[in-house]
């Protein structure tokens, strides 16, 4: 929350369009997104040639599987996004997720994405469905009674996203009595309902039922965290804007089975020893944004 402002221009539109295709290039340790001649994008990370990880079940299992399955969002631009006319995936967490493989020894063509909404992510990590999830995922102790989480490695806060024309909203006590979108199972819902029960809420599985809502008029605004509002406020320029500051700290974790603390040491040490490739993998995707945010210290539990 200390570190997290946003300063100006919403860009986020212009930074999905440098990041295009990340896939897997190994030896390759420059610390930025370029395109060759070829046309081929690099990555600021390598995929890694000798892995050794003892005693990690998640691990063990995508070895035997020969890849990752990874889950995330693919409606939040800037995040975790997909283009369903190219299929590229983008995204600060989806480029997180792809490292975190990297550091694995997975490249591309071994990664496995799978969209999961925010009400269903412990569930899906409980289930074996996935082995790791980097998807806006606040680390909470509700969720560590059921999960993991390795991190942090994003910090932001919950902010709110009204039409262009509305007014701007200084403190959600100024919504008392108008309607508030969010997603089902998130931290911001929970906390509407729980602190602000004046306010009307609509719940969907994703942000982007509630963007459409929003764009429509059938509800006042939107909520949850403010970098995902930004990306969406880059989207409909004309339609809506992210306003007031942010009203809780969220520091969001890499979502892992409970009790595979190998892999958690490790993913925390690939964060701790590569604020290099943290900041390119922001630069790429976030750099445009207006976001400005320092890489979060690991917090190892
Ligand atoms: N970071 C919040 C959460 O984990 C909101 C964003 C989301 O739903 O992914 O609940």
């Amino acid at each position: 929350m200390r570190r997290t402002r946003l300063i100006a221009g919403l860009g986020i539109v212009a930074a999905l369009a440098l990041t295009g295709c990340a896939s897997g290039s190994p030896g390759d340790s420059s610390t930025d997104s370029a395109t060759d001649g070829a046309g081929a994008t690099s990555t600021p990370w390598e995929v890694a040639t000798d892995v050794s990880l003892e005693g990690s079940p998640t691990y063990d299992a995508m070895v035997e599987r020969g890849g990752v399955i990874v889950g995330v969002k693919e409606d939040q631009p800037g995040l975790g996004y997909l283009d369903v006319t190219t299929q590229a995936r983008t995204g600060f967490d989806v480029d997180t997720a792809r490292w975190i493989a990297a550091s694995l020894g997975f490249d591309e063509e071994q990664i496995t994405f799978k969209a999961i909404a925010s009400v269903n992510r412990e569930q899906a990590i409980k289930n074996g469905d996935i082995d790791y999830y980097v998807g806006t995922y606040s680390i909470n102790d509700k969720r560590k009674q059921d999960i993991d989480f390795a991190g942090p490695y994003f910090e932001t806060g919950q902010g709110l996203l009204v039409a262009q024309d509305a007014p701007e909203v200084t403190t959600i006590e100024e919504l008392d009595g108008k309607t508030v979108c969010s997603a089902t199972g998130s931290t911001p819902i929970q906390n509407i309902k729980a602190n602000f029960p004046g306010i009307k809420t609509q719940e969907y599985d994703l942000y982007s039922a509630c963007v459409e809502d929003l764009i429509n008029g059938q509800v006042d605004a939107v909520t949850t965290d403010q970098a995902i509002l930004i990306g969406y406020a880059a989207q409909y320029p004309e339609d809506i804007k992210v306003t007031g500051g942010l009203f809780t700290q969220e520091l969001y974790g890499v979502g892992l089975p409970k009790g595979d603390d190998a892999l958690r040491t490790w993913i925390n040490t690939v964060l701790t020893d590569g604020g290099d490739i943290w900041k390119a993998i922001f630069k790429n995707n976030l750099g445009s944004s207006g976001i400005v945010v320092d890489q979060p210290k690991v917090d190892a539990y």
